[in-house]
Formats: structure tokens, sequence, C-alpha cells
């Protein structure tokens, strides 16, 4: 039988799984849910000796019902293949008493890879499936590292182009000359004059755009998007934490049945959103820690029930955390008012407008699995030269912010279930930012000069896609206001 996606917002639209990952956002601005979460078919013994391509296919066949075997298998092969600098694809490394999941392998070094490196061939896929004719057009606000991801993912892929916004002033030096860098005949990076909120509204209104559509459909055109919110990325997402369990128990950490928690350095709220899933689907997973940086929307929505954006936008030292509008959170929210699209659409309507919205009493007595915490940039900075210090492990600033938010929920509740703290991105992605927690003195040198710094204190050798980019030339340089996005787009497309 075929899972049906429906929307957060509208009951009537629904979508079948390869539609769903073509249309990304659905026709109302709402997102698209499965109408069930499916239950892994697999016994935790059976998946301790599986590889990650083998779960990726246990998991993702149960969400991505109308591809065929063949399909799955091909889209899981040709994305976790050698790109990834570990056959793990995943490993978990134990550092103190926690275990960290690295998520950083792929070929641009942060977490996006998991789920980018499939999303393009499951789009591909998807477009034959549904005989789309279109030039499929990607469209994708990043604060970092999606965008990278995105590009070496999309680039050359063809049937597609690939436009990427990013704040100018809001990315690590190292993440913009990933992305102005990128090579490929069909990608296009602009830099935005504002913040990852700009970037993401401003994608979301030419997607909502119903005129643009039609002059992009008369042109041999279609959007499609690679944001978190796509199912196709939130799905791969999943498999991860579904490898992380059968890993802690295979090593004896876990007892099969028994829980772990997971800590997440939270965004757009997709990689925690898929660790809840993950449970849904039958993996015991205890609490969820939701780590926050100084933009705490999420933990004061955790705490009080409220989820308020209105308020001042912090720049941080984990760029890809600095967000005020949590996508992915509306799937959570559509699921706790009892998947009621009318409520849910109410809710975020009042975002929209008024900047904020409040939770029942009964939608936050379902949230009892999540905690909430934030770390300041003192204490983020404090943890990777603790960390450094005390196991030699180096922390990049979206994991020290989780490994910061973990502690603090060890402090409120004593619970010592064996945790798995997602970690994110490669410290070498926010070199300048690491090498300054664990000394000041570094901060005189050029990024390149930390690199090679990081290397000699940590042993851990250079990843490919920091020396790839050490003399790549700059091959794109638009910058617009946030206003004029469209205009770029239209600009591009000739149309
Ligand atoms: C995107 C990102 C996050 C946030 O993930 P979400 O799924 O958006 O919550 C955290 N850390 C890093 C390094 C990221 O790139």
């Amino acid at each position: 039988m075929n899972l049906v996606y429906r929307s957060t917002r509208n009951r009537e639209e629904t979508a079948s799984a390869s539609e769903a990952i073509l249309k990304g956002l659905t026709n109302d601005g709402g997102l698209f849910v499965p109408d069930s979460i499916p239950k892994l078919q697999v016994s935790v013994e059976d998946l301790k000796e599986m590889t990650y391509q083998d779960i990726a296919y246990a998991v993702m066949k149960e969400f991505l019902t109308d591809f065929t075997e063949e399909e799955l298998k091909t889209c899981i092969a040709n994305a976790y293949d050698s790109k990834f600098d570990t056959e793990e694809i995943a490993p978990i490394v134990k550092a103190g008493d926690v275990y960290y999941l690295e998520l950083f392998h792929g070929s641009t070094i942060a977490f996006k890879d998991m789920a980018l490196s499939i999303l393009p061939h499951l789009l591909v896929t998807s477009a034959k499936k549904n005989h789309v004719e279109n030039e499929i057009v990607i469209l994708t606000a990043t604060s970092g590292d999606t965008g990278k991801a995105a590009l070496a993912g999309f680039a050359d892929v063809p049937g597609t182009k690939i436009i990427v916004f990013y704040p100018k002033s809001g990315v690590s030096p190292i993440q913009e000359k990933q992305m102005l860098t990128q090579k490929g005949e069909n990608t296009y990076v602009i830099g935005i004059k504002g913040n990852f909120d700009d970037a993401q509204t401003g994608v979301k209104k030419m997607f909502s755009n119903k005129e643009l559509a039609a002059v992009m459909d008369g042109n041999g055109y279609q959007f499609s998007s690679a944001n978190s919110i796509n199912i196709g990325r939130l799905v791969p997402q999943i498999v991860y934490y579904v490898k992380a369990y059968a890993d802690l128990v295979k090593n004896g950490a876990v007892k099969a049945g028994d829980p772990m928690n997971v800590v997440v350095p939270t965004g757009n709220f997709g990689n925690i959103l898929a660790a809840f899933y993950a449970k849904q689907m039958g993996i015991p997973i205890g609490k969820f820690v939701c780590a926050s940086n100084e933009n705490k929307v999420l933990f004061d929505f955790f705490q009080t029930g409220e989820y308020d954006r209105k308020r001042e936008f912090v720049v941080t030292s984990s760029p890809s955390m600095d967000i005020l509008i949590s996508s992915n959170l509306e799937r959570l929210i559509y699921r706790i008012t009892g998947n009621d699209a009318e409520q849910c659409a109410k809710f975020m309507n009042a975002l929209t407008e008024d900047g904020a919205y409040e939770i029942t009493q009964e939608m936050r007595d379902q949230l009892t699995e999540f905690f909430g915490a934030y770390a300041t940039e003192e204490e983020t900075m404090e943890k990777i030269r603790q960390v450094y210090e005390s196991e030699h492990y180096v922390l990049d600033t979206h994991t020290a912010v989780a490994s910061v938010a973990y502690d603090k929920y060890v402090k409120d509740s004593g619970d010592k279930t064996p945790a798995v703290i997602a970690s994110t991105a490669s410290p070498y992605k926010f070199t300048r930012s690491v090498m300054n927690a664990i000394d000041p003195k570094y901060d005189v040198k050029s990024d390149f000069e930390l690199v090679d710094e990081l290397h000699r204190i940590s042993g851990v050798a250079v990843p490919n896609a920091i020396e790839e980019i050490r003399t790549a030339p700059i091959l794109h340089d638009t910058v617009c206001e946030t206003a004029a996005m469209e205009e770029e787009v239209k600009k591009i497309l000739n149309i």
C-alpha cells in the first residue's frame, strides 16, 4: 500500500512520496507529512549486522513506497559511496561519557551531506516517475552548510539547475569560500544583504507565488526545494539514528530494547525531527535534547509553550543554528494538534502575521520527551577547550552547543541513559572559532594557517573538502538586496 502524504495546512492536499519530493512545499505553504509513521520491519539483532546502505534501504522503503526496490537501491548506492571518507558513513566516537555521532564524513564535511548526497537522485527518479518534462530549478536558502552540500549534490546533474541564496555576512569564511568556488554549469550562488530568515522567507515567497510558477512552466521550468522541509531530506536523516542505536547495542553500550537519549544541535528542526521519527519507527529513544545557541526560540518554546520569533537575531559562532523560524517544527505542531490541519494553519498564520503563537496545554503535554536547552557563546567556547584538553577530541561550534545542552539536561534530570550527540560539522569548517576557543593566541593567523595548526594539534587529517578550496578560484560574485531575490532568479532563467 502506498503511504499518503498530506499537507500540514490542508487535509485535502495529498501526494505520493515521489510527488512530495518533487514539490517540496505544499500548495498552501504547508509541509508534507505521512499519514502515519511506518514501523521498521527489521529486528535490532538484524540491524546490528547491516551496513549503512542496508539500513538506509530498510528505513527508506517504508516511507518512499512508490519507489521500486531497484530505484531506491540505486539511489542509495549512488549517494553513500566513496564521497564519504569512511565506509561506516556515520561512525560513533566515544569521548568522555558520551557518544558523538559523526555526521560530517561526506563531501562538504557537514551533516547536510547525509541527506543532500541522496536528494538529487531521489528527485531525478521522482521526476521520471511522474513524467516531468520541465527542467527542475532547485531554490535554496542556506545558513551556510545546506548551500554547499546542495550545490555539491546537484552540480551538473542533468535536468536540474540550482540557485542558492545565503546571508552575505552570516556565514563563516570557509563556508563562503566553499560555495563561491563551486563548479558546475548549472550552479548559481547569491549573497543577500539580510540574514538567513530573510533568505528563507524570500525563497518561500517564490515557492508560493502562483504567477511566477505559471511563467516558469511556460518556459519549461519548475521549482523544487533542497531545504530540510523536503521529505526527501528528512527521511534519509532517520537512517543514522537507527544505525547509531544498532552500533550502541553492538558495542555493548546499550542492551537491545533499552533506550538511548539523543542530543541535537538544532536550527530548522529537521535533524531532531528525524530522530523523533526514528522513535516512531520503533527505535527506543528516551529524551530528545533540543540544543539551541543564543537564538533560543526553541528553548523558550519548550519552556513556555509560546513560539515567539519577535526578537533580535544574534550572529553566533554556530551560524547554521542562527535561525528564528524553525520550519520543520510545523510537522511536530501538526502532530500534537492531533493532525488537525486547520488548527496548524492558524498557528502558522499567526507566526507569519503576528510573529508568535501559543500552543494549548493539551499540546504541551505531548512534548514531554523533548528537553530544550541552550548554550551561550562563552559556554560553547569553554566546552570546545575543555573537551580538547580532557579528551583530545575537537568539537565544532555546533556540536559544542549540543554538548553544553546535554550537560544542562543531565544536571537538571540526573538521567544517565547513554547519550548520542549529533556531531553536525567537522571542526575544520569552523576553524577560526574552534582554534580561538582552544587558545586565543591563534586569532592572528590566516584561515588556512589555522587549518594547518588544527591538524597539528588534533592529529586529524585535513579533509578533502578543505584541501580543494585552498587555491580554487572564486566563480560566483553576485550580491543582492533581499527584495531583489525574485529578480535575480528571473535573470538567471532568462524569463
Ligand atoms: C543545518 C545544521 C544544523 C541544524 O540542523 P537542523 O536540521 O536545521 O535543525 C546544525 N549544525 C550544523 C553544522 C548544520 O549544518
